[in-house]
């Protein structure tokens, strides 16, 4: 079996690793240079991301990895805009460990030489007779493979094409957010001042808003009733992973690790002979939707 993954960001560097440990022919095809560009320098691995890289990635990078994080987080830090006090709070903090973004970059693409194509930019598919899929790249390249995955990223040039009707509608706005938890301002007179009415200020153009939001359903629990995952689209050759599919702020790049981790765990069964490609990707697309669409914020819905 041979897999074609467009992109080389986080999920698609993972599932490369994973799909070549379990003997999988595996090339990434990705648009930037080798040299990169920058994406930032912190990024919080929950169990999620972790679990993805150690079921996928050789021991050493694991150890590599565990190596380089963060300590625990023990209590958050908390600065009150209201009287400038500063505040520790215990056993509050985020599940996970900070690492350091570009050294997980470097991790990941360490032992992949051979399989990662820099300066080639997905254009178009064709899935052909005989069930495999043909790509081609800006530069007149093309390779034809069993399997096509396409891991690049919230601008999927790949699920432009497999699922036309999704589109990522983008309102122009742009948004900087904070949140306290209640129970951290309570003190504070803040919540009775502001009472449940947003209170705003217009400052040239830009309109700060504040107010105190009570959930009367768990966040979880009220996504799970209202907002259901995507009905399901035909099981092709093809399929998707991480922000191609899915936007989740924040954790985006754990579920892109995930869904390599649980799309590589579905492809080495078909390797092995134990389910058809096809249910492979059905079984792994099935999962992702749960989790992708029910953890995360649907992008889009087909
Ligand atoms: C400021 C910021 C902070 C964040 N912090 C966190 C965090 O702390 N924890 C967390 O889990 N997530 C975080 N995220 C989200 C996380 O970065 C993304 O969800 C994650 O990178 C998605 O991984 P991916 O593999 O799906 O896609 P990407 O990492 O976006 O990778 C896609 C790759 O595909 C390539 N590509 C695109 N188009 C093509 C094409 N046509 N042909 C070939 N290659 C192509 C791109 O160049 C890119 O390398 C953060 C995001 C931002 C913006």
């Amino acid at each position: 079996m041979k897999v074609v993954v467009i992109g080389a960001g986080l999920g698609g560097l993972t599932l490369a690793h994973g799909l070549r440990r379990a003997g999988i022919d595996v090339v990434v095809y990705e648009r930037d240079a080798a040299s990169g560009r920058p994406q930032g320098v912190s990024l919080h691995v929950d169990e999620r991301g972790m679990t993805a890289l150690r079921a996928c990635l050789p021991p050493a990078h694991v150890a590599m990895v565990e190596a380089t994080t963060g300590g625990p987080r023990e209590r958050t830090l908390t600065l009150s805009d209201v009287d400038g006090e500063l505040t520790a709070e215990a056993g509050r903090a985020r599940p996970g460990r900070q690492v350091h973004r570009p050294l997980l970059k470097a991790v990941l693409l360490t032992d992949l030489d051979d399989v990662v194509s820099f300066g080639a930019e997905f254009t178009r598919f064709e899935q052909r007779a005989d069930g495999t899929v043909r790509v081609w790249f800006a530069d007149g390249r093309t390779d034809t493979a069993d399997v096509l995955v396409g891991a690049d990223g919230i601008g999927s040039a790949v699920r432009r094409r497999y699922l036309p009707d999704v589109q990522v509608v983008d309102t122009g706005r742009r948004m900087i957010m904070g949140a306290a938890p209640l129970r951290a301002v309570l003190g504070t007179g803040l919540p009775g001042l502001i009472g449940d009415n947003p209170a705003s200020a217009h400052i040239r153009g830009t309109t700060i808003v504040v107010a105190v939001l009570r959930f009367t359903e768990s966040r979880p629990s009220a996504r799970r009733r209202w907002l259901p995952p995507p009905a399901p689209w035909p099981v092709r050759p093809i399929t998707l992973l991480g922000d191609a599919i899915h936007l989740a702020p924040g954790f985006g790049g754990n579920l892109a690790m995930q869904d390599a981790r649980h799309l590589c765990e579905a492809l080495a069964d078909a390797h092995r002979g134990r389910l058809g490609v096809l249910d492979a990707i059905g079984t792994y697309k099935d999962m992702m939707r749960r989790n992708g669409f029910t953890s995360a914020s649907a992008k889009a819905g087909t």
